[in-house]
């Protein structure tokens, strides 16, 4: 592998757009970052308290949803309500076929330890694989399609559910303390997904059983849904159509080195042994990595791990440790995955597009 230069602080790369370095080798990032003070989202555990007593009892089956893929955040979610608060909680599942054994195990292990119901949904087959194949083709990644997809799948069990408050996986550990959004590569709203979407796939979207067809609309019709938590202006806007969620690392600490530890020893949580405790809930997730490492030169791991070391969360040996972990190399099941899609290697994009 090539030597590249990376900042001495965090672990980016010389590639990364609008980098630069000081005299001691420290990038702009990272100094910025010490220059800012850490600002919180401001929200409390007290405040947690008055958002679940608010939405407690909406119905008579349950208090919350909760997002569960049995990766280690939602999984934790659900541990914690349970404990802190003894909630009644169902738990959703959006499900494409692609889960790691251990995250299928983790989930059955959850469920019936904390003994919620789980309600379990799976696009067909044929639509996803035309999604995925069309993504391809013309964006050169696929993820934004599971990621937009779950949430009109969220949003639409939600409101069958007559709003219970939800706390969404997509987010949890993620946007609210954006350990997984990483500027650069990172496909970010919703619209991206609807304005990359045919006329043909669109109307197949909104044909979805069980999707509302308004939330489409609706949705198509502000900035970022996926943003839109309760207390924004977007979850006004979209009104009876908004999905009423929040997003639990805003409201108290979010230790990701104590919170696997907790989980396997509550509830017998496990990841793979040769893979760390992020991500390996979905299969196609390598493929993702690596699609990354060749268009752009890193993976969002390393852009990850490069915030973490920022916050003081992640030392920048061990996140020189975990880029061996890192997907840069052709994914077995990657040949597989494209032949299912219908689709040849070169038909890929592997332009570099950065997103910012
Ligand atoms: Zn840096």
């Amino acid at each position: 592998m090539v030597e590249v230069r990376r900042c001495t602080r965090c672990i980016l790369p010389d590639i990364y757009p609008s980098i630069t370095f000081n005299e001691h080798g420290v990038c702009n990032f990272c100094l910025e970052a010490a220059e800012e003070k850490d600002t919180p989202s401001g929200k409390s555990k007290a405040e947690l308290d008055r958002v679940i007593e608010t939405y407690k009892g909406r119905s008579d089956k349950y208090d919350v949803i909760v997002g569960l893929s049995g990766g280690k955040d939602s999984s934790y979610v659900a541990y914690y309500l349970k404990r802190e608060y003894g909630l009644k909680i169902v738990g959703f599942h959006y499900d494409i076929g692609y889960s790691s054994p251990y995250a299928i195990q983790n989930l059955q292990n959850l469920v019936k330890k904390l003994d919620i119901d789980l309600f379990s949904v799976r696009p067909r087959g044929s639509f996803l694989r035309r999604l995925f194949a069309h993504f391809l083709r013309e964006r050169g990644e696929f993820c934004s399609v599971c990621n937009n997809l779950g949430y009109l799948y969220g949003a639409s069990f939600s409101r069958r559910q007559g709003h219970l408050l939800g706390f969404s996986p997509l987010m949890v550990g993620g946007w609210s303390k954006q350990y997984e959004y990483q500027p650069g590569i990172s496909v970010t709203s919703m619209q991206y997904f609807f304005e990359n979407l045919t006329p043909a796939l669109l109307e197949e979207l909104k044909a979805q059983p069980f999707i509302e067809e308004k939330i489409i609309s609706r949705y198509m019709a502000v900035k970022d849904p996926r943003q839109a938590g309760i207390d924004t202006s977007e979850h006004e806007k979209l009104g009876e159509y908004a999905m009423d969620f929040i997003q639990l690392p805003d409201y108290i600490e979010w230790d990701i080195k104590e919170i696997p530890r907790v989980l396997s020893e509550k509830l017998g949580w496990q990841h793979p042994p040769d893979v760390h405790e992020s991500h390996f809930d979905c299969t196609l997730f390598p493929i993702k990595e690596y699609l990354k490492f060749k268009k752009y030169g890193l993976t969002q791991e390393t852009i990850k791990n490069s915030r973490l070391i920022r916050e003081g969360l992640m030392t920048r040996e061990e996140a020189m440790e975990r880029m061996v972990l890192e997907h840069t190399t052709e994914p077995v099941i990657f040949e597989s995955f494209i032949h299912e899609l219908g689709l040849s290697m070169d038909e890929v994009n592997w332009k570099a597009e950065w997103s910012r």
